[in-house]
């Protein structure tokens, strides 16, 4: 194994740098911990330390002499002065992906893309499951690579969600299927330009060899033009594709768009790439059809909560910026309610004018985004300034009609009001369930 024996410094020292430790431990590696905070405030790793099981220095004072390598924690940026003096040095940074991958067993599916990783990869996970083909699902879904491999076996596959942040630091990483669903301008404060934000997704490529599959969106320019030494199958194209009223998979007929229950273009686009990928990881057409008629979403992302009067309500708090929202709007038809608004992200709410004119009855505002929202949009949507959630929901309630629909997808940032999106979508769950 590459590190059994090495000196290995790991660099950032929360729960995915203790994580790696003690992974790196336990294949022999010899382990150094970094990290900007004082021992003092490291519990964890003053116990190592008190055991001789590590040594620890604080970042400003971490000599590079007699290192072998650097694992890199995904919270610490690759411009960071000891990495920049490592790459100088040739001594090579991974990430927390790669250091895993070298001791995961099992076959590998990988995700990656601008939007839809979240419900794609739970959408595999939720097909693999039901047709019976054995498989775990984590990586930036949520459950660290690094936690997967004490249940991972040769059987079984892998399914990781993952950011263009863990495929920069990639060097052997190997997954059998790999799809990056689409790439749109994103992340670009931290990787530059488009060209090697793409070329970061790309990475998830690099190891195919001619027995793999790549999995690529027709749709997409930059997705649909990746090479790779493995086979291709496209979804929007030859793999899967949508005929009259129906999904085709492979040639064959897989069910009707009707039957899907997640709402929008975009979700069907995840349900193609989803089918196309479980159907490569052995998931029959009849398999896949079925589970992806009980598929009803990730929490926070248009996730349908219930019917109350005739009037349906949906969670999309994942919807943080004015793009996301856009999508849910177009997802959903109208009549609208809109809660919109939050902590302000600094961009326009202009291109929600014309789509929330077209459908929305009206937009309710919370947070302290709202005055800038009523600056912006109130010459072309109705508005109503509610202040909080609670309001919003209650001012929606008394005024929908039977077949209306009440939408959270607030275009803002949670942290005014609440502690996370998680948190903005769960109190809308309850305040919902409550009414
Ligand atoms: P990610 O994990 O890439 O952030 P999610 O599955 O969590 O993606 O979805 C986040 C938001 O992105 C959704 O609420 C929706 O607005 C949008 N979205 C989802 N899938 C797609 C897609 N295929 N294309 C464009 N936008 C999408």
């Amino acid at each position: 194994m590459r590190f059994s024996g090495q000196q290995v410094l790991v660099l950032g020292l929360a729960k995915s740098g203790v994580g790696a430790i003690h992974l790196l431990r336990s294949a022999g590696a010899k382990v150094t911990g970094s990290d900007s905070r004082k021992l003092t405030d490291l519990p964890d790793m003053q116990k190592l330390v008190e055991n001789s099981e590590i040594s620890f220095t604080p970042d400003r004072e971490t000599s590079l002499d007699h290192i072998d390598s650097i694992i890199v924690s995904p919270g610490v940026p690759l411009t960071h002065a000891i990495i920049q003096a490592a790459k100088h040095r040739g001594i090579p940074v991974y990430g927390e992906i790669e250091l895993a991958c070298e001791y995961l067993r099992g076959p590998i599916l990988g995700i990656t893309g601008s939007n839809g990783k979240t419900t794609t990869t739970a959408m595999v996970g939720h097909i693999l499951k039901a047709a019976g083909v054995p498989c775990q699902v984590g990586g930036n879904i949520g459950f660290a690579a690094t936690d997967m491999i004490a249940t991972a076996t040769f059987l079984q596959w892998n399914v990781l969600e993952l950011s263009s942040f863990q495929l920069e630091t990639i060097d052997r990483f190997h997954p059998q299927i790999a799809s990056v669903l689409n790439v749109t301008p994103n992340h670009l404060d931290r990787h530059g330009t488009l060209d090697l934000y793409a070329a970061a997704k790309g990475n998830i490529f690099q190891n195919q060899r001619s027995g793999d599959w790549a999995v690529l969106n027709a749709a997409n320019s930059i997705s649909s033009g990746y090479t790779t030494a493995a086979r291709v199958a496209r979804f929007g194209g030859d793999a899967a594709n949508v005929n009259g009223g129906n999904i085709e998979l492979f040639g064959k007929t897989l069910m009707p768009i009707s039957a899907v229950q997640l709402p929008g273009q975009h979700n069907l686009e995840n349900v193609m790439a989803a089918a196309t990928m479980a159907s490569l990881a052995g998931a029959s057409h009849q398999a896949i059809a079925e589970s992806v008629a009980t598929f009803n979403g990730v929490r926070h992302r248009l996730e349908f909560i219930r019917e109350f009067r005739g009037v349906r309500f949906y969670n999309d708090s994942k919807a943080t910026s004015v793009d996301a929202t856009l999508k849910a709007v177009e997802a959903l038809s109208g009549p609208l309610w809109v809660i919109l608004g939050g902590l302000d992200k600094g961009g326009s709410y202009m291109p929600l004018a014309g789509p929330l004119k077209q459908k929305a009855k009206s937009a309710l505002l919370i947070g302290s985004a709202a005055p800038i929202i009523e600056k912006e949009l109130s010459a072309h949507v109705s508005l109503d300034n509610c202040g909080t959630l609670e309001t919003a929901i209650h001012s929606a309630v008394n005024q929908a009609q039977p077949g209306d629909t009440v939408l959270l997808a607030p275009a803002c940032a949670s942290y005014d009001q609440f502690k996370s999106y998680e948190h903005r979508g769960d109190m809308f769950r309850q305040l919902v369930e409550a009414l």
